[in-house]
């Protein structure tokens, strides 16, 4: 046990799995070395159901998997877990393998953000998550996984909520940013999760490498922390433990980054996601 930080430590993307992986605690983990407030990414549809979903009752499955889990690990933390839910990218490829064409994978992951948006406007998700595959696709499926994309800004501007984003990696995602902007979401609340310490466009998640958390106290910009945890027995250690964001957030303050913290895990969570990690805070 390493103590209290006094301050929120929010960790903006990690995956609890209730079903094979460590679940609630694995926030109970994060709590214990001074983290308290989690926001948890539903894994992937290829995770949790045992075949490829066919429409929106699988999604539903999905999703009440994390905000159950949810529930449990915000008994866990001094703060409170909220579920991001939606579709991951990759599905385009599994469903394309199966026999489903770019048109008909496309309108089945809308399908998915759909039910995902109303887990958002009826309370138990704070936000979406869609993206683009980080990988090579055809073309068709390259231009169908971008209209899933859109649809995500325009769910989330029409349901007042941030989107979190998987894609390649880079640094200049400023397109990106104006397609949700021209639907009426502005650029701040898309979240690009895995993000390096540069970023044009969209806000980012930085994945909580020293290097990286460098690089975007430098710029002086918002920024969030994350892990990426997966939560996956059979891949220990494939990403960042659940206690990875209280170290580096006690490592930030001994260099003298206390601005830097209240804006990774303060000022910017209220701004792209409306939430209050002070007021949420246990006394
Ligand atoms: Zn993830």
């Amino acid at each position: 046990m390493d103590g209290d930080l006094d301050i929120p430590v929010l960790d903006d993307h990690m995956h609890l799995d209730p079903l094979v992986g460590r679940g609630a605690a694995a926030a109970a983990e994060f709590a214990d070395h001074g983290g308290t407030h989690l926001l948890v990414v539903n894994k992937p549809s290829w995770h949790l159901l045992d075949d490829l979903p066919e429409g929106p009752d699988d999604f539903r499955t999905v999703f009440d998997l994390t905000v159950s889990v949810v529930e449990d690990a915000t008994d866990a933390l001094p703060g409170r877990a909220w579920p991001v839910l939606g579709v991951h990218p990759a599905l385009v490829t599994q469903l394309v393998e199966a026999g489903y064409d770019a048109a008909s994978a496309r309108e089945l992951m809308e399908t998915g953000l759909d039910v995902a948006a109303e887990y958002v406007a009826d309370g138990p998700a704070l936000a979406l998550k869609s993206g683009r595959p980080h990988y090579d696709v055809a073309d068709d499926v390259w231009t169908a996984s971008n209209a899933v994309m859109k649809r995500g800004f325009a769910l989330a501007a029409e349901t007042g909520c941030a989107i979190q984003l998987h894609t390649e990696s880079g640094e200049d995602f400023t397109e990106v940013a104006d397609w949700a902007e021209e639907r009426g979401l502005p650029a701040e609340r898309v979240v690009k999760h895995f993000s390096g310490g540069r970023l044009a466009g969209p806000t980012k998640s930085v994945i909580a490498n020293k290097d990286d958390l460098e690089l975007a106290v430098e710029t002086g910009e918002p920024f969030m922390m994350e892990t990426d945890f997966i939560d996956d027995p059979d891949r220990p250690g494939a990403v960042l433990g659940p206690k990875t964001v209280p170290r580096r957030v006690r490592w930030l303050r001994e260099e003298g980054h206390d601005d830097a913290l209240r804006r990774a895990h303060v000022e910017t969570p209220a701004s792209v996601y409306g939430i209050d990690t002070e007021a949420t805070l246990d006394a």
